[in-house]
């Protein structure tokens, strides 16, 4: 777990598990001569020694001001059905985990997902006596109006693929029976009820209404990229994105990187592997990513 400080804010990683996948599986277009061709920079922290194949982690970001705590993506969740899919059937300690950051379940205020994908609501819920329940009961899950109108028409039409439905009843649907959602328009924030700026930041593409979230205190901020960009080797590669809007993902990409290259604006990634945070530089005229402190 590591813990970094903007002004009085803080934020936890909540670690769930590592893992690697082959890139050309969720990255369009990737290939094993790409990862090849930047392996010299990425390290085996990056690209898995041998296989080649890209060296991933699962956690969630527990944002804590001083009138509130929110927890920023939930990861995959355990017992959840992904069959073919590194989380499929979990068990891990993430609620352990977050344990040892001082904080129960019944704690968290807010849950905000970047976008309505099963690495990214799974612990939404947890399986109690058969059924999923809701796993922070006092908290209201603030989920984009538009990201779940688009999933919500995508299952009720009837040709969602199984890999989409399950994890939209076991994930989604708990939360809305037990009235915990509020559905927000996709720059929601907390700007009129602290001074700190925390709020949804509107990064399209990779879903339709994909969003990360931006934090601010007095001139210390920081982007939580969701799945805007999700390995660093894309840095060097902005053109190769997994996504629904293959163009807005590369916009974002490219306005990502022009935002944040060479400022002092930390990125705190989904996916990156621990620790999982750090800045956007350009090296010789390359982009890379320089990771904070281990
Ligand atoms: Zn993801």
């Amino acid at each position: 777990m590591r813990t970094q400080f903007f002004g009085d804010i803080r934020v936890d990683s909540i670690p769930e598990f590592e893992f690697s996948l082959d890139g050309s599986w969720f990255l369009n277009g990737m290939t094993t001569e790409i990862i090849r061709e930047h392996e010299h920079w990425l390290g085996p922290r990056l690209v898995e020694p041998g296989t080649r194949k890209l060296k991933m982690i699962s956690h969630s970001y527990l944002i804590r001001t001083r009138h509130h705590m929110i927890l920023f993506d939930t990861c995959c969740g355990n017992h959840k059905e992904a069959p073919g899919l590194p989380w499929h059937q979990l068990r891990t300690p993430f609620l352990d985990n977050l344990a040892r950051a001082g904080v129960q379940p019944e704690d968290v205020d807010f849950v905000m997902c970047s976008h309505l994908h099963g690495d990214h609501f799974g612990w939404n819920t947890r399986l109690q006596d058969g059924k999923w329940v809701p796993t922070f009961p006092n908290a209201r899950y603030l989920i984009s109006k538009g990201e779940y109108e688009f999933w919500r028409a995508d299952i009720e039409s009837g040709t969602a693929h199984s890999m989409r439905k399950q994890p939209w009843t076991e994930s989604i649907l708990p939360i809305v029976e037990h009235g915990l959602a509020t559905f927000v328009e996709d720059t929601h924030g907390f700007e009129n009820e602290m001074p700190d700026e925390i709020r949804y930041m509107p990064l399209y593409g990779h879903t339709k209404h994909h969003c990360g979230l931006y934090v601010r205190h007095g001139s210390k901020d920081a982007i939580f990229p969701g799945d805007a960009i999700q390995h660093p080797i894309q840095l060097a590669r902005p053109d190769i994105v997994g996504a629904y809007d293959r163009e807005a993902a590369i916009q974002v990409m490219r306005d990502l990187i022009a935002r944040c290259i060479d400022t002092p604006t930390k990125l705190l990634t989904a996916h990156f592997p621990s620790p999982t945070a750090g800045w956007v530089v350009s090296e010789l005229g390359n982009v890379r990513f320089r990771f904070d402190a281990d």
